[in-house]
């Protein structure tokens, strides 16, 4: 069986909702990619070295990444020339397989769920740079466990970005969640800490918290954030339990250098990707799990609080790949 047959009957098993929900999201990444990928094979009967050049341009230009790309179309030029396969759409389901198989050879089973301590406050810290999505990731995220019955508690810890403070407060009133803020300019450390305070009181599940992404120098950034970490731990032990890294997928290239420069900085548990519906570079996410080896958790699909999926390898080769293929 191919893997296009493969990946459809996988998918028929899971939630149309979240089906449709990929394939809408992933859209222009599709159209770029996957008729790309068919122009090609229509304009090859045989397929040659200019064939397998064409593939990598596709691939790179998708954002999968320098490296990956290589490593991928190796691997797909190898098992062509092993079962003498020369048909091109047959060797395009065969990229999508190596595709598939990169991804999982980073780790499998990945819980893409924040996983709940059993007692106290689950703390989770979210981080990237200004503009990438952070605070709109925590109000879906915020949504995504109220309504899974948890209490939330939210932690405006970016005092640097003028009406931060506002914007998250705005969601936490939407979501009808508690919020802790500060006053612009103030340490954020201590907005962090009032948090911790708030939330051990009131017997929150969750707490998220926001922060100020400034990279422009990394030995800041890092002072900054084991500030903000130290604080934390020193109200709940051994959170934060988990740090998300928020990466705008639209920013291409440069959010891999982005999220290799945090990932300097602190211990990032995963990345959520944003703005996945705003790029017709869905390659993005293989480079980010390529490069840095962590994954990629969540993704974010546009700019509604429900627009956020969890990230399943799956329906995401589907929606880059087939979709709703005519
Ligand atoms: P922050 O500076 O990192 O906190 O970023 P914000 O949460 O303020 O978001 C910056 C902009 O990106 C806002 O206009 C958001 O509506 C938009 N945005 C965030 N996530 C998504 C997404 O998944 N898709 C789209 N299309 N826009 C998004
Ligand atoms: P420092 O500023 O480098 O000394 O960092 P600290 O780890 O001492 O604390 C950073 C911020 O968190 C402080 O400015 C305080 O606002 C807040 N903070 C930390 N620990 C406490 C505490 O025990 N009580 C209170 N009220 N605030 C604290
Ligand atoms: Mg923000």
């Amino acid at each position: 069986m191919g893997l296009f047959s493969f990946l459809k009957e996988k998918i028929v098993g899971k939630s149309t909702k979240q089906k449709d929900k990929y394939v809408a999201g992933l859209d222009k990444s599709r159209r770029n990619f996957s008729s790309k990928l068919k122009s090609l094979a229509s304009r090859y009967h045989k397929v040659d070295e200019a064939y397998f050049d064409e593939l990598e341009e596709i691939l790179i230009e998708a954002d999968v990444g320098v490296n990956l790309t290589l490593d991928i179309v190796e691997a797909t030029k190898n098992e062509t020339r092993i079962k003498g396969i020369t048909e091109p759409t047959q060797i395009n389901e065969l990229l999508v397989d190596k595709m598939f198989v990169s991804y999982v050879q980073q780790g499998e089973n990945i819980i893409n769920e924040i996983t709940f301590k059993e007692n106290g406050p689950t703390v989770l810290l979210v981080v990237g740079v200004n503009g990438v999505g952070k605070t709109t990731t925590i109000a879906k995220l915020a949504k995504r466990y109220i309504d899974k019955g948890k209490k939330v508690l939210l932690v405006a810890g970016d005092t640097f970005r003028a009406g931060a403070q506002e914007q998250l407060k705005v969601w936490s009133e939407r979501l009808g969640c508690e919020i802790v803020t500060g006053k612009e300019n103030q340490d954020p450390a201590s907005v962090a800490y009032d948090g911790m305070v708030k939330a051990k009181q009131s017997g929150v599940d969750l707490v998220i918290c926001d922060t100020a992404g400034r990279l422009q120098n990394k030995l800041n950034l890092m002072n900054e954030l084991s500030k903000i970490k130290r604080v934390i731990s020193k109200e709940i032990p051994d959170a934060p339990h988990e740090t998300f890294l928020i990466i705008d997928a639209t920013t291409g290239q440069n959010g891999v250098l982005q999220a290799k420069a945090f990932k300097e900085c602190t211990e990032v548990t995963g990345v959520v990707i944003t703005k996945m519906d705003g790029t017709s570079k869905g390659g993005i996410i293989l480079a980010i799990r390529d490069e840095l080896g962590i994954p990629v958790r969540f993704i974010g699909l546009g700019e509604k609080m429900d627009d956020l999926e969890e990230f399943d390898l799956d329906q995401y080769l589907y929606g880059l790949c087939l979709g709703e293929e005519k």
